[in-house]
Parts: C-alpha cells; sequence; structure tokens
C-alpha cells in the first residue's frame, strides 16, 4: 500500500469493511432530492457546448428511460410498461427546452442551472393548475428532469442499479442492505460510501458477497464523478482516484501476497478447528441468502451459526409464504446435513426494512419495533416463520434463535407460540422435531444481566456483539463519526461476555458469537478464553479463524482473557490480542507491500 498519494492522484480516507483491491470506473449514485447544482457564467462562446451537453443528457435519459421500460415490460407487461411512453414525451416538450436554452441565453449561466431554475417553474405551474391529467403531468416532468439533471451531472441514482451494464466501482451517499442485497458481483467490483460503519448491515453483505467495500468516506458521493479511474483498497479503507502507475504496481505486489495467504488457508479447509492442546472449537458461517450454501461448503465451515431470514423478506412486494420459507430452510439444512444450521427468526427493523424508504420512520431504528417485538406483534407473521421452520426440522440439522430478546417474558410468549404451532402442525399431520433445540441471542445488555434465568429456558446463546457493543456503549453501529468509541476489546463488553459465559456453564448450556467480532482472528483467541466455544463467521473469513484456532492453546487463550478481565484500557487489551496472533500465526499478518 502507497503511504502517501503520488503526485497526480487523489486519495480518499474511509473504513476498511470488506478486504479486497479492485480497479475500474466508478459510478456515482446519489440520493434523489440530493443533487447541489452548481451555477456559473458561460461567455456566448461557451453557448454551443451547453446546448450540446443537454442534447447528450436528453439523448442519455431517453436510453435509460427505454431501458426501464423494457425490464418493467418483461417482469409486468405492457400495460405497467406505457406509463413510460410519457415519460418520453416529456423528453420532446418544446415548451420545456426552449425555456432552457432562453434562461441559458438570456443570464449567461451554466445549462443545469437553468434547467433545475426552468423545470422548476413548469412544474410548479403545471402542479398548481387544478386538472388531474396536467397534475400527472407535473409528476410525470418531475420524474424525468431529476434523470436529465442527474446525467447532467454525471450521476446516477440509486434507484438505477438495475440499469448497470458494465463492470464498475459504486460510489454512493449510502447503500440500504436491501438495495445491497441486488448487486450483481460481476458488474459491482466494489463500493464505497459516505456513511456506514463496520458492523453496518451493508458492510456485513459485502464481506458476505465477497467483494471490496470501504465505507465512511465522508463527502465522496458529493467531489467524486462517474467516470473517473479509481483503485479501491478495501484492506485500508482507501479509494485512489487516477492511481499512478507506482500505485498500480505497488497493489499488484499486495494481490500476490494476499492470494499466497489465501492458498495457505486453503491447507486448513478440511481440517478440524480444534486447538493446540485438543479443544474442539464449533467454527461455522453467517449467510444472508441461499446462495451462500457453496460457499459455506467451500470454507471449512462446521454449518451455519447465524442465518439472517429477513433476507428472504427483502426486495419483494409481497411477503414470502410459508411454504417459500420451509423450502429456504429445508434447502440450507439438507444441503449442511448432519452440520447444525441456526436459523435466527426474523430481525426486520433497525437498518433493515421493508419498504425501500431509506428512512424509518422511527425515530430511533435501532432501540424500535426490531426483530422479536415485531414479531410478538404480528403474530401471524411470525406463526408463519416458526411453522416454516418446524416443518424443515425434519430435514436436516435445524436450531432456532431469537433475536433482540431483552427479558424473559419474550422468551416465554415465543415459547408459547412454538408449542401452539407444534400443536397445530401435529394436528394437522405435519411432521417436525418436537425437540427442535431453541437458543436466544444475548444482544442487549438487560439479557447479560438476566442470563441465569434465560439460561434455565435455552439450549444455548449466541451473542451478537454487533449490537451488544452498539447498546453497551451507546455507539450508534452505523454512525460513522463515532466508530472510533465503538471498542469490541473495551473492558465492560468483555465483562458482559464473561457474564454471559459463566451463566451459561453453571446451567450447561453452550455459548457461540456471531456478531463480527467472531470474524476477527485477532479476537478469536480472546473469545476462546473467555469460555464461548462456537464462532460464527462470513464463509470468507472462516479459514483464517480456523488457521489461527489451529495455533493456539487453550492455555495460552485463557491467559489472555485472565488478563483482559483485570485490564483497563480496550487499547491495552486490544494490543495483547495483536501480539498472541502475531505470535502463533505470523503469515496471517504479513504486512501488505510497501
Ligand atoms: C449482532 O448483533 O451481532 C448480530 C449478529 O445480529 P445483526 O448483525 O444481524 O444485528
Ligand atoms: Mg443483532
Amino acid at each position: 500500500m502507497p503511504e502517501m498519494a503520488q503526485a497526480g492522484e487523489r486519495v480518499v480516507r474511509g473504513v476498511p469493511v470488506s478486504a479486497g483491491v479492485c480497479r475500474g470506473r466508478i459510478l456515482v449514485l446519489t440520493r434523489p432530492h440530493d443533487t447541489s447544482v452548481p451555477k456559473y457564467h458561460v461567455g456566448e462562446g461557451g453557448m454551443a457546448e451547453q446546448t450540446n451537453r443537454l442534447e447528450q443528457a436528453l439523448m442519455q435519459t431517453r436510453q435509460q428511460i427505454l431501458a426501464v421500460q423494457e425490464q418493467v415490460r418483461e417482469g409486468m407487461g405492457t400495460k405497467d410498461a406505457s406509463i413510460f411512453d410519457a415519460h418520453l414525451l416529456v423528453l420532446e416538450d418544446p415548451f420545456l427546452m426552449e425555456e432552457v436554452t432562453g434562461l441559458m441565453e438570456r443570464e449567461q449561466v451554466n445549462v443545469e442551472h437553468a434547467f433545475s431554475v426552468a423545470t422548476a417553474r413548469y412544474i410548479a405551474t403545471l402542479g398548481a393548475i387544478s386538472d388531474d391529467y396536467l397534475r400527472e403531468r407535473a409528476a410525470d416532468m418531475k420524474d424525468v428532469a431529476a434523470r436529465i439533471l442527474h446525467n447532467l451531472l454525471g450521476q446516477s441514482e440509486v434507484s438505477d442499479l438495475p440499469l448497470i451494464h458494465e463492470p464498475c466501482i459504486l460510489v454512493a451517499h449510502d447503500l440500504t442492505p436491501s438495495r445491497t442485497a441486488l448487486l450483481d458481483k460481476k458488474l459491482v467490483l466494489g463500493f464505497a460510501t459516505d456513511q456506514g460503519s463496520k458492523t453496518s448491515h451493508t458492510a456485513i453483505l459485502a464481506r458476505s458477497l465477497e467483494i471490496p467495500a470501504v465505507t465512511g468516506l465522508q463527502d465522496a458521493s458529493q467531489e467524486l464523478r462517474t467516470g473517473q479511474y479509481a483503485l479501491l483498497d478495501g484492506f485500508n479503507g482507501l479509494l485512489i482516484v487516477d492511481p499512478t502507475d507506482q500505485t498500480l504496481f505497488e497493489y499488484g505486489q499486495l494481490a500476490r501476497k494476499h492470494a499466497a495467504i489465501q492458498d495457505r488457508l486453503r491447507e486448513v479447509r478440511d481440517q478440524p478447528a480444534i486447538t493446540l492442546d485438543g479443544t474442539r472449537i464449533i467454527l461455522s458461517a453467517n449467510v444472508e441468502n441461499l446462495d451462500e450454501i457453496a460457499s459455506v461448503q467451500a470454507s471449512g465451515a462446521q454449518g451455519v451459526g447465524l442465518f439472517r431470514t429477513e433476507y428472504l423478506f427483502l426486495n419483494r412486494a409481497t411477503l414470502p409464504t410459508e411454504q417459500e420459507q420451509y423450502e429456504a430452510y429445508s434447502r440450507v439444512a439438507t444441503a449442511l446435513q448432519p452440520e447444525p444450521v441456526i436459523i435466527r427468526t426474523l430481525d426486520l427493523g433497525g437498518d433493515k426494512v421493508l419498504s425501500d424508504a431509506p428512512d424509518s420512520s422511527e425515530r430511533n431504528p435501532f432501540l424500535g419495533w426490531r426483530a422479536i417485538r415485531m414479531c410478538l406483534q404480528e403474530r401471524d407473521l411470525f406463526r408463519n416463520q416458526l411453522r416454516a421452520i418446524l416443518r424443515a426440522s425434519v430435514t436436516g440439522n435445524i436450531k432456532m434463535m431469537y433475536p433482540m430478546i431483552s427479558g424473559l417474558d419474550e422468551i416465554l410468549q415465543a415459547n408459547a407460540l412454538v408449542e401452539e404451532c407444534k400443536a397445530a402442525l401435529q394436528a394437522e399431520g405435519q411432521s417436525f422435531d418436537p425437540n427442535l433445540e431453541v437458543g436466544v441471542m444475548i444482544e442487549i445488555p438487560s439479557a447479560v444481566l438476566i442470563a441465569d434465568a434465560l439460561a434455565k429456558r435455552v439450549k444455548f446463546f449466541s451473542l451478537g456483539t454487533n449490537d451488544l457493543i452498539q447498546y453497551a456503549l451507546a455507539v450508534d453501529r452505523m454512525n460513522p463519526r463515532i466508530s472510533h468509541l465503538y471498542e469490541p476489546t473495551h473492558p465492560a463488553i468483555l465483562r458482559l461476555i464473561k457474564a454471559t459465559t459463566t451463566a451459561a456453564d453453571a446451567h450447561g448450556i453452550w455459548v457461540g458469537v456471531c456478531g463480527e467480532m467472531a470474524a476477527d482472528p485477532v479476537l478469536a483467541p480472546l473469545l476462546v478464553g473467555l469460555g464461548v466455544r462456537e464462532l460464527s463467521a462470513a464463509p470468507a473469513l472462516v479459514p483464517a479463524i480456523k488457521f489461527i484456532l489451529r495455533r493456539l492453546k487453550l492455555s495460552e487463550a485463557r491467559e489472555l482473557a485472565d488478563f483482559a478481565l483485570q485490564c483497563e484500557s480496550g487499547r491495552e487489551i486490544l494490543a495483547r490480542c495483536q501480539a498472541l496472533a502475531k505470535a502463533i500465526a505470523p503469515g496471517l499478518f504479513e504486512e501488505p507491500a510497501s
């Protein structure tokens, strides 16, 4: 990695959230209604160029509308596609175009400024007339005008994702998890966003997709332009615009080193995740969708430690039926049996919302109507899922867990619903595993404090450290401005983990970690030392964790945990973790090329 920007290139720094390096042309996605339009003077001599730009933008817009129309025609039929005929007509509206060129010439200004002023006036006039037809024309005009303006500014809208045809690096203010789940890996080489942090679900998805990603770039989406050539470094969190030959050469070396490490990791793929002194750790994978089954198998993971079922519910107009869910769950269970598949019941809310609205109407969505809270109120929805999981339980080794448990009552209510579903299935003559194991996620501090009560009622705990850290340290996991406070090795977090394993041990149940802490090879020894016996991470990260576990002695892990539990500084604890990881697995932490 270059220490500094070489002459001629520009380095933008953010948070590295998904490893890897890619290079290509940038495609900037802007938020709808978030376009600031520059205004500048253009002399008489520059008018021809401005008019030319307008014509280009109109042509580009026409092509885009035709492409969307074609997609809608394929997906929804001719009737719906004809809506776009009205959009195409806007492009040919002579009155509007005369207004724009007239304004440009009278005021000697640039085309995007003239365009935005003229269309705003035109839309306001049409919208004010009490005639339904004209009001609809105003709405069409608004849509098309926004698209033309984006094209004039060299930007695309977030809603244009399906129109990407060329491989590119996406740059956006933010990407919702549902949009990210739609990304086509063949076309999106990597992405960079202004917002977001390591444990946002968008970042988690990037790691599942195995594409490089950088978040927290502040205002990159405002400053960069579509078409610029760039290199995205997901190891170090850099977006390098117009990289020099020297930089490209250095990154070539980094790629070779990375490939060499991957080769070494492949050697442990079929080996057990067992410490040098014989303690077996269950090393499993987190999955968001069914396409990942092959990656789980290829990673050498022992089943699935977290199936985030909410992705079955996103990006669709209707909810998945019980049968559809049954098929999805049994497909994973059948493919991976006899290994376990832990299905987490629906965890919608927070940053994963059903509608495509970028912002939830809740003030604090992560503290709001989320996960088990929503399920216990939307009982039909929950019942459907429980029935699907129960029915699928005979097709493999399925376990189930509830997210966001904050108190005992939620488990009791959920379990009562499970019993109700079992009785109904039995009456219908449907088969299910009557002993389906049920666990809970420990991700709210209150759950840790009553862990002994919870442990009596469930078969396992899975620590959701992403949320546990967010709630215990009061640090929004999505906010890059305070990401320095989001500290997995904070002494408070380690004490919460220890309290959880102590309560679990007292009741003879096991504890796993399925939050991103489990995916960090530096932290795996600490978690094992604290008494965790299952680690679940994105498939791509499983081999590195296994590599380190196989070089670890439980005695060393316990010493590290003992130190961490009496140490007062999260930074010192992290340094100890890094020192141990480097000492036992130096090859895993080779510095990138310099
Ligand atoms: C967690 O909170 O650590 C977790 C695994 O759940 P999610 O990231 O889906 O909230
Ligand atoms: Mg969580």
